[in-house]
C-alpha cells in the first residue's frame, strides 16, 4: 500500500478519531516526476506526494486532476510550466482526502475548482481550507454527471455512489479513452473506506459495477496511487474482488463472528493474481472495514 497512507495510519491507530487523518510531514526533498500517458496527458508523481496528479492540455489551457499533499501545489505548477506554456484553467479533485486536495491552496485564485457536491461538503470541514481563508476550495460542483469542454478537449465527470468516500469522482478524457479514477481503485488490494467521509463497504462493489457498466470507451485508467496505469478490464476484476470480499464478509458477520475474529480468516481468493493480502491499517484495517460493514448492515 502507499507509504504515505501507511505512515498516516500510524497516527490514526490508538483511538484517535478516524476523521483526524492528515497527510504526513514531507520526508526528504519534493521531486515531481512526469510520465507521458498520451500526447497531451501526463501523470505527475513524487515520493511522499500522495495521490497521482493528471495534467491534460486543452486548446485553451491546462486541466489538472488532484493536487497532492501539503506543499506540493507549487512544485506541480512549476512542473506543468515545463510541459506546456498554456495557463492552468481548471483543477478537479477526485475526492476530499488531504493527499489529493492539499496542494489546491497554491493554485491561482483564477483557477476553476470542480468536485462532486459531497466532496465540497467534506472539504469544507478540512482545517487547511480554513487556514487558507477559503483559497483552494471547490467553486463548482456536480451531482451525477458534468461535461466540461467539447471535442478533443471534452472531460466527463461521473459519480456513481459511495465507495472510498461519498464523493468519488471519475474523470474521463473521452478523446484519449483514459480516465482518472482516484482512490476508488488505488491498488490491487482491499481499498480504504473512509466512513467519516461517507465511504461504504456495503455499496463499494455496486458502485464499481456501475462505473464499469456506465462509462464507455475507456481503455486506460490512471489510479489514485499506483505507479502504473491499469486497464478497464482490471477495473472489472477489482469490482469482482470487492464483491467476493463483501459476500465473504457478510457471511462471516451473519454467522455471528466478531469483526476481529472474522478479520483473521480473510484470504485473497487465488484467482486474483497480483493482488496483495496486506490490508492498509488506516481506518482500522480489516477489522475496521468489517465494523463499518456491520453498522451498514444494521441500517
Ligand atoms: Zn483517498
Amino acid at each position: 500500500m502507499q507509504r504515505a497512507l501507511v505512515l498516516g495510519a500510524l497516527i490514526v491507530i490508538g483511538g484517535l478519531s478516524l476523521a483526524a487523518y492528515q497527510p504526513p510531514q514531507q520526508q526528504g526533498p519534493i521531486v515531481v516526476t512526469v510520465e507521458k500517458v498520451k500526447d497531451n496527458l501526463w501523470v505527475l508523481r513524487g515520493e511522499g506526494g500522495g495521490g497521482n496528479t493528471a495534467v491534460f492540455a486543452t486548446a485553451n489551457g491546462i486541466v489538472v486532476v488532484d493536487a497532492k499533499n501539503p506543499g506540493w501545489g507549487k512544485p506541480i505548477l512549476d512542473k506543468i510550466k515545463e510541459l506546456s506554456p498554456k495557463p492552468v484553467t481548471t483543477l478537479i479533485n477526485t475526492h476530499t482526502h488531504g493527499d489529493h486536495v492539499s496542494g489546491n491552496v497554491d493554485f491561482p485564485a483564477t483557477v476553476d475548482i470542480v468536485v462532486q457536491e459531497n466532496t465540497k461538503a467534506n472539504m469544507e470541514k478540512m482545517p487547511i481550507f480554513k487556514e487558507s481563508g477559503g483559497k483552494g476550495m471547490a467553486k463548482r460542483t456536480f451531482k451525477d454527471k458534468m461535461t466540461i469542454g467539447k471535442g478533443a478537449d471534452e472531460i466527463d465527470l461521473y459519480y456513481y455512489g459511495p465507495g472510498h468516500t461519498n464523493g468519488d469522482a471519475i474523470v474521463v478524457f473521452p478523446a484519449l479513452r483514459t480516465a482518472h479514477i482516484g482512490d476508488l481503485f488505488a491498488g490491487k488490494n482491499l481499498p480504504l473506506v473512509d466512513a467519516a467521509n461517507g465511504g461504504s463497504v456495503l455499496h463499494y462493489p455496486e458502485t464499481l459495477n456501475k462505473v464499469h457498466a456506465g462509462i464507455k470507451n475507456v481503455d486506460t485508467i490512471i489510479n489514485g496511487h499506483m505507479p502504473t496505469q491499469t486497464t478497464w478490464a482490471d477495473l472489472k476484476t477489482f469490482a469482482e474482488f470487492n464483491q467476493d470480499f463483501l459476500t465473504w464478509a457478510q457471511g462471516a458477520l451473519k454467522s455471528g463472528k466478531s469483526a476481529e475474529d472474522a478479520a483473521k480468516e480473510w484470504k485473497v481468493p487465488e484467482k486474483y493474481t497480483g493482488y496483495s493480502p496486506n490490508v492498509a491499517a488506516l481506518f482500522g484495517g480489516l477489522p475496521g472495514r468489517l465494523q463499518r460493514l456491520q453498522e451498514e448492515m444494521k441500517k
